[in-house]
């Protein structure tokens, strides 16, 4: 186990869009539950989003979610975890970004930290322009305040959901 800290509230974008991606995210979610501690733990409903341009064409849609939870894990013992799971569920890092995956777990915000190394970057670079990682935030957190001072809720109102889909019943 890794070394204790104090207890943060850390928030996880989910994504998947290879290998039955709603089923992935399932299984994601009841991973990370294992992660929080005490009945911190708080998941929104699934998304459905067209992948992002990249040079990996043609992509599969992704089905996003967000889950948020109160931890003592560190950011590098977390993201640690995180990549386990990712492997677990059939993940091959090649070294290609932004390509098909199973399952992709970003931490997205870790308390009030701000970081930024090659490793770890936090807040996660995306999260103030990806609608994706944004409504599902939202939707757990509403009142949230990034480190920065911005309000999540003006950045959702500032955000083009165009082609993002809520999925009823999750
Ligand atoms: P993006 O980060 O733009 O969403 P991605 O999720 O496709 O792209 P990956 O290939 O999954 O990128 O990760 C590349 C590297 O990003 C990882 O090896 C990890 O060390 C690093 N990384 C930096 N900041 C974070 C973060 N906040 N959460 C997860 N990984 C991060
Ligand atoms: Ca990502
Ligand atoms: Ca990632």
């Amino acid at each position: 186990m890794s070394a204790a800290s104090s207890p943060v509230q850390v928030y996880v974008g989910i994504g998947s869009n290879l290998d039955d991606p709603r089923a992935q995210v399932t299984r994601a979610i009841a991973a990370l539950r294992g992660l929080a501690m005490d009945d911190s733990f708080r998941v929104s409903p699934l998304y459905r989003s067209p992948a992002l341009p990249s040079e990996v064409a043609d992509q599969p849609d992704f089905i996003n979610a967000v889950a948020g939870f109160v931890t003592r894990l560190s950011p590098a013992a977390l993201l640690a975890r995180l990549q386990a799971l990712e492997a677990a569920q059939g993940r091959v890092r090649d070294g290609t970004r932004w390509g098909p995956r199973p399952l992709d777990l970003d931490i997205l915000l870790y308390g009030e930290a701000e970081m930024d190394t090659p490793a770890l970057r936090i807040p996660h670079p995306g999260l103030g322009e990806r609608a994706f990682v944004l409504y599902p935030l939202y939707d757990i957190a509403p009142g949230l305040r990034l480190p920065d001072g911005r309000a999540l809720a003006a950045l959702v109102a500032a955000c083009d959901a165009a082609g993002l889909e809520k999925l009823e019943g999750t």
